[in-house]
């Protein structure tokens, strides 16, 4: 599977370095954990890809909001590149990690999407030397409910294991190779 590349022209999301550098380059030490939607209840099909790009386009609220990657069952983008700081987190910090969404919705096979984000998430530790401890849900900083569905531990999947999926496929070095 390729990487779909959809990266966003809006400026708002990119930003400012919290040390400067001369490259203006972030250097990601923690990856973020999300899903799409807070709540535990179905997420309607029109809850699609399309739709999440169109909020990543077009911010309803905070116009800084943004996110590296979307994950679903059978497809992965990416919105911005991993040295870029967004708002996804709820916190300075946790916005110079890198931010990865899971789609959830009717229509999406949970555990397929999930791993897919394992190896994303497998592939980024490797890009930039980050420990798996580093790994961290969306909870992590501001205290909101996400990953929900993961948190809660539906569909046999928990939070311990998410981490030892993504240590699986980081051992067996099975990375996404087209990542910016
Ligand atoms: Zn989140």
């Amino acid at each position: 599977m390729n990487i779909t590349k959809h990266i966003l022209a809006r400026k708002e999301c990119y930003l400012p370095l919290v040390i400067p550098r001369e490259d203006g380059k972030n250097i990601p030490t923690y990856i973020t954990i999300h899903e799409t939607s807070l709540g535990l209840e179905k997420q309607p099909a029109y809850k699609d890809a399309a739709y999440y790009i169109d909020l990543l386009e077009h911010p309803k609220g905070d116009p800084r909001y943004g996110y590296h990657f979307l994950c679903s069952d059978t497809q992965v983008w990416q919105f911005l590149p991993t040295w870029v700081r967004t708002a996804h987190s709820g916190s300075t910090e946790g916005n110079s990690s890198v931010g990865i969404e899971r789609l959830v919705n009717v229509n999406i096979d949970f555990d397929k999407a999930i791993r897919n984000q394992a190896r994303l998430t497998a592939s980024i530790m490797s890009m930039y030397d980050i420990p798996i401890n580093h790994v961290v849900p969306h909870k992590y900083w501001s205290g909101k409910e996400c990953p929900a569905r993961l948190l809660a531990g539906l569909y046999d999947w928990n939070w311990d294991r998410f981490i030892s999926t993504v240590q699986d496929y980081y051992q067996q070095m099975d990375f996404f190779m087209d990542i910016d």
